[in-house]
C-alpha cells in the first residue's frame, strides 16, 4: 500500500503527524512539495520567504535523502499533481498536517473532497499550532477577540498536548521511475543576488531551527523575560522563520523550554514569557481563522473610512530606512540586509508609517511581506492591526510610539543604532536617537551634517501626532460602537 505525504509548511522529520500516520499504515510513503505559489493569492510567497524556502526544501530533501527516502518536488496546480502521483504511484492515501490562512483553508477543503470522491482516502492533521483556531470559545460561543481570555482558555488545553514525536529512524524508497523537479526549476532564489545578508544570518532548515532553539534556551532563556525587549541584544529566540516554515513545531519550541524552565529555577520566569509570546502566534490564527477579511481589512471597521495618504515619497523612504528618525532606519536597514527586525522596532517602524505618516497599513504589511524571512500571514496581520489601532486587542488609536523615548528606553546604549546607522555613530548618546536637535557643534564634531550625512525628520512629530488624534477622534465620535463584520463559523 502506497501513500503520498503532501508536505507544505512542515518541513521537518520530528513531529510530523501527517508524516507519522501515513508510515503506520503504508509500506511505501511518497514525501512530496508541489509549487504552486498562485494558490496563496493575494498573499503568495514574497521574495525574502521564497529564498528561504529553497534552502528549507534542499535541507529536507538531504535529510530524507539520509534516512533511505525521496523528496519528490513538482509543480502545481495541487490537485492535478496529487491525483497524477497518485495515478503513477498506485498510491491510495494523501496525507497532509493543516494550515490555516484563508485561501489554504478554501483550497485544501476543495483538494479533500476531490480526492475523496475519487475514491482516495485524504487525511489532514493538526501540527502547526498548538491549539486549533476552534477548540477555544468564549462563554457565548464565539471567536476570541482580546488576547488575555483567549489565552487563559487555551493555556488551559497545553498540558494535554503529547508529546513530540521523534522522527522515523528510516523512510521507504521511492521508485526511480516517479520523476521530481530540481529545485532550481522552482527559481525560488533571486536573480540579481542580494541575498548574501540573508546567508550570512540563517540556518533554513530543521537542524537550523534546533541549533536555534540550543542556543536560544542555553543563553538568553532565562534573561528572556527583560531582554525581549531590547533590539541591541540577542534575547529572543529568533525561532520565528523556523516556525513559519515548520521547521521546528510550536509544541517542541514549548516542550524544550518548559523542560529547561523546569530544571533551572531562573529559567523558570523566561519560559512562561516565552510560552506567553507563542501564544500571541496562536492568538493570530485564531483571529485570521474567524475572521478572514483581515488580511486586507481592518477588524475594527470604522477604520476603514480613515483618510489615508498615499505618498510614494515618504513610502519610499520609509522603506529605505531614510525617514531620519534613527530607530526607524536602524529597524528598516536590519530588515532589508537580514530579512528580520526586532518585535519592539517593528512596532516602532509600523506606529510612524500608519500614526505620522497616515500611510495605510497594508502598505506596511506588504513591505514586510516581501522583506521578512518570517513573513506569516496571521501574525503580519495582528501585528500591523494592532499597531494601526484597528485590530483585536489594538494598542489604543491615540497611543503613537515615540521614536525618541522608545531609543532611550529600548536601547540604552545605543549599540543598535550605531550598528545600523554607522553614519551617526560618532554622535554621543544623548543625540544620536535625535540628531536634529543636537547642537551645531557637536555635529560638527561627530562629522554629520544634516540632509548631507542622515536625512532630516520626513515629518513632524508633534503635528502628525495632534492630526492622527484628531482624525482618530473624530472616527470613534461618528460611530461610537463601531459595525464589525461577524467571524466565519467553520472548522477543518
Ligand atoms: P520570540 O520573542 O522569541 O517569540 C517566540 C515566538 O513567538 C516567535 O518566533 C513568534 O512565532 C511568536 N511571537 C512572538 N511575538 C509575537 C507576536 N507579537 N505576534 C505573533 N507571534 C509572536 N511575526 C511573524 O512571525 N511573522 C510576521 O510576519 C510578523 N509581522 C509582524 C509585523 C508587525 C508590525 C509586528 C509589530 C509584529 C510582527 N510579528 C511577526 C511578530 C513578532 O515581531 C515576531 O514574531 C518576532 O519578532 C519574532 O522574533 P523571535 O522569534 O525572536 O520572537
Amino acid at each position: 500500500m502506497t501513500a503520498i505525504v503532501w508536505l507544505r509548511r512542515d518541513l521537518r522529520l520530528t513531529d510530523q503527524p501527517a508524516l507519522a500516520a501515513a508510515l503506520a499504515r503504508h509500506e511505501r510513503v511518497i514525501p512530496a512539495y508541489i509549487h504552486a505559489p498562485e494558490e496563496e493569492a493575494p498573499w503568495r510567497p514574497g521574495a525574502a520567504s521564497r529564498w528561504w524556502l529553497h534552502h528549507s526544501l534542499a535541507a529536507l530533501a538531504q535529510d530524507i535523502g539520509a534516512r533511505g527516502g525521496r523528496l519528490l518536488v513538482r509543480r502545481g496546480p495541487s490537485l492535478a499533481t496529487l491525483r497524477a502521483l497518485a495515478r503513477e504511484s498506485g498510491a491510495t492515501a494523501v496525507f497532509w498536517n493543516r494550515l490555516y490562512e484563508p485561501a489554504l483553508v478554501t483550497r485544501d477543503a476543495a483538494i479533500k473532497a476531490a480526492l475523496r470522491e475519487d475514491g482516495l482516502a485524504a487525511e489532514s492533521h493538526p501540527a502547526s499550532l498548538l491549539v486549533e483556531p476552534w477548540s477555544v470559545r468564549t462563554a457565548a460561543g464565539d471567536p476570541y477577540r482580546v488576547f488575555t481570555p483567549f489565552w487563559r482558555a487555551a493555556g488551559r488545553l497545553l498540558d494535554a498536548l503529547p508529546r513530540p514525536l521523534p522522527a522515523p529512524p528510516r523512510l521507504p524508497a521511492v521508485a526511480a521511475s516517479l520523476h521530481g523537479e530540481p529545485l532550481d526549476a522552482l527559481e525560488l532564489l533571486p536573480r540579481i543576488r542580494w541575498d548574501a545578508g540573508l546567508a550570512a544570518h540563517w540556518t533554513p532548515g530543521e537542524a537550523g531551527a534546533f541549533a536555534r532553539l540550543d542556543d536560544f534556551v542555553a543563553a538568553a532563556l532565562a534573561r528572556y523575560r527583560s531582554d525581549r525587549d531590547r533590539p541591541d541584544l540577542p534575547g529572543s529566540s529568533r525561532l520565528s522563520p523556523h516556525l513559519h516554515f515548520g521547521e521546528i513545531s510550536p509544541r517542541q519550541a514549548l516542550a524544550a523550554v518548559r523542560e529547561a524552565g523546569g530544571a533551572e529555577p531562573g529559567a523558570a520566569g523566561g519560559a512562561e514569557a516565552f510560552v506567553r509570546e507563542l501564544g500571541w502566534r496562536e492568538f493570530a490564527h485564531h483571529l485570521l481563522f474567524h475572521f478572514p477579511h483581515t488580511a486586507t481589512e481592518p477588524l475594527d471597521a470604522r477604520f476603514a473610512a480613515l483618510p489615508w495618504q498615499h505618498d510614494e515619497a515618504a513610502i519610499a523612504a520609509w522603506r529605505r530606512g531614510r525617514t531620519g528618525y534613527p530607530i526607524v532606519d536602524a529597524g528598516l536597514r536590519e530588515l532589508w540586509q537580514t530579512g528580520f527586525m526586532h518585535n519592539r522596532v517593528r512596532m516602532i517602524v509600523a506606529s510612524l508609517l500608519t500614526k505620522n505618516l497616515f500611510v495605510h497599513w497594508l502598505e506596511g504589511a506588504r513591505w514586510f511581506w516581501d522583506t521578512l524571512v518570517d513573513a506569516d500571514l496571521a501574525n503580519n496581520t495582528l501585528g500591523w492591526q494592532w499597531t494601526a489601532g484597528c485590530g483585536a486587542d489594538a494598542a489604543p488609536y491615540f497611543r503613537i510610539f515615540s521614536p525618541v523615548l522608545q531609543a532611550e528606553r529600548f536601547d540604552p546604549e545605543r549599540a543598535y543604532l550605531r550598528r545600523w546607522c554607522p553614519e551617526l555613530a560618532r554622535l554621543p548618546d544623548r543625540w544620536i536617537h535625535q540628531p536634529w536637535a543636537a547642537p551645531p557643534a557637536v555635529l560638527a564634531a561627530a562629522g554629520v551634517v544634516p540632509g548631507r550625512d542622515y536625512p532630516e525628520p520626513i515629518v513632524d512629530p508633534r503635528g502628525s501626532r495632534a492630526l492622527a488624534l484628531e482624525r482618530f477622534t473624530g472616527l470613534k465620535a461618528a460611530d461610537p460602537a463601531g459595525t464589525n463584520r461577524g467571524p466565519v463559523d467553520r472548522r477543518l
